[in-house]
């Protein structure tokens, strides 16, 4: 059973020995144990920023750390091998937390949410998985957008700004992007339909670069960055505009995080920040399908992923997502259907 272990609590940019691929020879294909124990087989891994901050020896509400010596964990798509559970039996298909390994003993069948292959195994990673319920929850619930707002996303190509970015197309706002190559740009405007884009690491002063696509300011903020596009952002924001808040990848690997100084536009746009957790919208994932396959049946929702095969390119890819490597939704191929 091959397995990525974590090595031990990193400080600075992951590394690739930050984890280290090892082969278990004690691989019993049988569920032993109590009598919630699931055997599976993991077939897909997905690569998200949030698995940076397990590296850090520090609990949040919302996880607990990577435990050194123990394989890390991750959202996978994954097949029932043989299961005590009521709840999964095998042959089933879910996606929910796993081990990076091939075969993850589970616990428990807390979190996991079965699928059907009614399109294609690698949606469950990206549109009809955990990004597409974050973006759909953020965007909908949290942004609450109206027809012809004035809206910004970060990390735009990303596998949740991607999705962000033609959800506000679809509600008729106008919609620009940040992103870090002008390959990525180009993608934005071409074939996600931003309404315009730019690259942000060609920018010397982020605040004019934002003044620039938003003279008017901006209504919503989709905020995946943090950090000096925040700054730039809460100098450009409208008066009672919004910012949610999904996460700040640019702090992820900083141990102090950087300071914000425009924090009193705050005060003086009357701005609302509000941060949220995918986890708050798992209840609502059927409501979300509901919303989402039309959309993909009709071609009318675009998206892109960035494939790795093998598990031991799993470190790789997973440190890929903090120097922008990936273009769309990382995903790791441990073994195909
Ligand atoms: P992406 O697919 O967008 O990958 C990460 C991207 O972030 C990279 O490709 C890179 O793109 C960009 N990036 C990396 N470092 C920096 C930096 N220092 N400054 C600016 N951009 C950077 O990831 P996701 O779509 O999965 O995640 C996007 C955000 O959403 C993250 O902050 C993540 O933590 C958050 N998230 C929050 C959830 C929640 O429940 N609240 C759930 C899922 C995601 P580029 O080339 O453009 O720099």
């Amino acid at each position: 059973n091959k397995k990525v272990i974590f090595k031990d609590y990193v400080s600075g940019f992951p590394k690739e020995s930050n984890m280290v691929v090892t082969i278990d020879e004690n691989l019993k294909l049988k569920v032993t144990g109590d009598s919630k124990n699931i055997l599976v087989k993991n077939h897909y891994l997905s690569c998200d920023p949030y698995m940076r901050l397990l590296m850090k020896n520090q609990s949040t509400e919302i996880f607990d750390p990577y435990t050194p010596g123990a394989p890390i964990t991750g959202l996978g798509v994954s097949k029932v091998i043989d299961s005590r559970n009521p709840e999964l039996k095998e042959g089933d298909l879910f996606w929910g937390i796993t081990g990076w390994e091939e075969y993850s003993l589970l616990k428990s069948s807390e979190g996991l949410l079965t699928i059907q292959l009614l399109v294609n195994f690698y949606f469950y990673k990206m549109i009809k998985g955990m990004p597409g319920l974050t973006a759909y929850g953020g965007f909908y619930e949290v942004c609450a957008p109206k027809k012809g707002e004035y809206v910004f996303v970060s990390a735009a190509s990303g596998a949740v700004g991607q999705l962000v970015g033609q959800f506000a197309k679809l509600m008729g706002c106008y919609v620009v992007g940040s992103a870090g190559t002008q390959d990525k740009v180009e993608l934005l405007k071409n074939k996600f339909g931003f309404d315009d884009a730019f690259n942000y690491k060609e920018e010397p002063d982020l605040n004019a670069a934002v003044k620039r696509y938003f003279p008017e300011g901006i209504d919503i903020y989709f905020e995946n960055v943090g950090g000096k596009m925040l700054d730039a952002v809460l100098l450009n924001m409208r008066v009672r505009g919004l910012i949610a808040v999904c996460g700040m990848i640019s702090q992820y690997n900083c141990d102090q995080p950087e300071g914000v100084h425009n924090l009193m536009s705050i005060v003086y746009k009357r701005v609302r920040i509000e941060g949220f957790a995918v986890a708050d919208y798992y209840p609502q994932y059927s409501k979300f399908l509901d919303f989402i396959l039309p959309y993909i049946r009709e071609g009318k929702i675009k998206y892109v992923e960035d494939i790795v095969e093998g598990l031991e390119n799993g470190p790789t890819a997973l440190i890929g997502l903090f120097n922008g490597r990936n273009v769309g939704k990382q995903v790791v191929v441990v073994a195909s259907q």
